[in-house]
């Protein structure tokens, strides 16, 4: 049996949705990210002085608008809703005692430089996300097995003597890290899908079974999540870029106190309760309309940064329409579905077994306990469901939403159901705002799409997670925000 380091561990724990935590071996892979982030970041004024809109105050936006405004541009930001921060959503208010959980972005990878650039530079703490003690549950085929972060020596399904002998981390490596490779870096300028179409054809899961991968290693493999249905190109570039992971962190207080800090210096150049309704542009300017309350305003400028979902802009409307292959891709990439459910506990019962409140199931379900570092008797536990198994929960009324995934989680750590006081479901798929947790590029899109998700369309500039090398990460929304500064600051007035 091969070792299984918790290192291997952080390579291979189950998705998380949004954020695959299954990342290859390609340290240099980030080298490319700074090199290109490092131009947006210098507070030099290049280009003449610019009016910009951004639209969105998630991380994207607020990440371009102070560049621009470091750069002297004139900014004006319409975000839709009353807060900043977009998918990076802490939840407070709703559990005791000053606990709290994330709803949306959750980790941060240690090769994520430019996550952890700005968090450092706004006094901001990274503190691991994994706790170091106590056992880690893991369910397959309705059987229970603990053991530490890496997973247990054996597992109760069928495995191939090899896979046996792999283990989990090992099956990762022979079967997906070693064609992860080949893809090179997808963060380097020039890099395209197209030379790797033939993994655009398929699946994920396809292309484990291609691979030879067998039914219990898949099984193994994909605790946590069913990748809903992703390309495996999409799931392989993920790794690519990601590079060689080697810890998972959060920041100290919530994920939320990143755009927060973003957001306050531009407080007053923040429109909320601003909806982006439709965008005009001419030889003279942009102009974008927007509603706020029921009335209807127009704001000029000379460029616009659009970085809101997808989804959400097939709601806008483009004079003159947007080139074909922008709107393609707009109406047709795929976001991934995702419902979170937290439950507050009255006590962290399950430590008592010896537990820590994670564990990861086939169902396919992942649960962290956020509170494992935050004081106090009471434990949050929250399942983390994607895909097929994300869009059944939200299909269900909040209350019976609660109470399927308790029943579930009962079996994970037994006692939840008696120590349960009360929880909250967030589900993507319904986030007027969002809808959907990430863009998730099913076969064949990646190869039609993936070239036309930033390229700017006259005066507006597109921004967003959606747009980057790192989809569903925020430092693929930070990384977009950097490069629409810079498409603004070097484009003509
Ligand atoms: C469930 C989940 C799990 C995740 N896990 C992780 C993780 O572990 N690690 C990680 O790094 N990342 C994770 N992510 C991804 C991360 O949250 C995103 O990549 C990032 O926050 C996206 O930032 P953005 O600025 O591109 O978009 P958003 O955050 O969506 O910002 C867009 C903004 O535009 C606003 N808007 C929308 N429509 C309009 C309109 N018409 N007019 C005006 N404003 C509008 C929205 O309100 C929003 O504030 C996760 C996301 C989800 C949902």
């Amino acid at each position: 049996m091969s070792k299984f380091t918790r290192r291997d561990f952080l390579r291979t724990a189950g998705v998380a949705g949004a954020a695959l935590a299954v990342p290859g071996a390609m340290r240099g892979a980030m080298f490319g990210a700074t090199e290109q982030s490092s131009a947006g970041g210098a507070a030099q004024a290049r280009g003449a002085r610019k009016r910009v809109i951004v639209v969105g105050a998630g991380l994207a936006g607020l990440v371009a608008a102070r560049e621009l405004v470091k750069n002297g541009h004139e900014v004006t930001i319409l975000e839709a809703q009353l807060r900043p921060g977009g998918r990076v959503l802490t939840l407070r208010s709703e559990f005791s005692d000053g606990l709290y959980a994330e709803a949306g972005a959750a980790r941060i990878l240690s090769t994520h430089d430019l996550t952890i650039r700005y968090a450092r530079e706004l006094n901001l703490k990274l503190v691991p996300f994994y706790p170091s003690s106590g056992q880690f549950v893991f369910q397959v085929a309705g059987q229970n097995v603990a053991g530490p972060l890496g997973g247990p020596s054996q597992w109760p399904v069928a495995l191939t003597a090899e896979e046996r002998r792999l283990g989990r981390g090992g099956m990762w490596k022979r079967y997906v890290f070693d064609v992860a490779k080949e893809l090179g870096n997808p963060a380097e300028a020039g890099w395209s899908p197209s030379k790797f179409a033939e993994y655009d054809k398929v699946t994920f899961v396809q292309f484990l079974r291609q691979r030879g991968a067998s039914a219990g290693a898949i099984r193994v493999m994909l605790l946590g999540s069913d990748f809903d249905g992703a390309s495996a190109l999409r799931i392989l570039s993920d790794i690519a870029v990601n590079g060689d992971v080697t810890g998972e962190f959060k920041i100290d207080g919530g994920n939320d106190r990143l755009p927060r800090a973003l957001a306050a210096p531009l407080s007053s150049r923040i429109r909320y309760g601003a909806a982006l309704e439709s965008v005009e542009q001419d030889r003279r300017g942009v102009r974008a309309r927007f509603l706020q309350g029921n009335l209807t305003h127009t704001v000029e400028g000379d460029r616009l940064i659009c970085t809101i979902p997808f989804p959400v802009l097939r709601r806008v409307e483009f004079t003159p329409q947007l080139p074909d292959e922008k709107f393609y891709a707009i109406q047709n990439t795929y976001y991934l579905s995702a419902t979170r459910v937290i439950f507050q506990e009255r006590r962290r019962y399950f430590a008592a077994r010896g537990r820590n409140g994670f564990a990861l199931a086939d169902w396919p379900v992942e649960v962290w306990q956020p509170s494992f570092d935050q004081p106090g008797e009471r434990a949050l536990l929250s399942g983390y469901m994607t895909g097929e198994m994300a869009r059944r929960v939200a299909g269900l009324p909040e209350d019976r939403r609660l109470q399927s995934v308790l029943n579930e989680m009962e079996t994970l750590l037994p006692g939840a159901r008696e120590n349960f006081e009360g929880g909250y479901s967030k589900t993507w798929d319904d986030d007027f705002w969002a809808r959907g947790a990430a863009q998730w590029f099913r076969p064949g899109q990646m190869t039609d799409y993936w070239a036309h998700m930033a390229t700017p369309a006259g005066r507006v500039h597109f921004g967003g997670e959606h747009t980057s090398p790192w989809p569903g990460w925020m430092q693929g929304a930070i990384h977009s925000g950097l490069r629409t500064a810079r498409e603004v600051e070097e484009a003509g007035t």
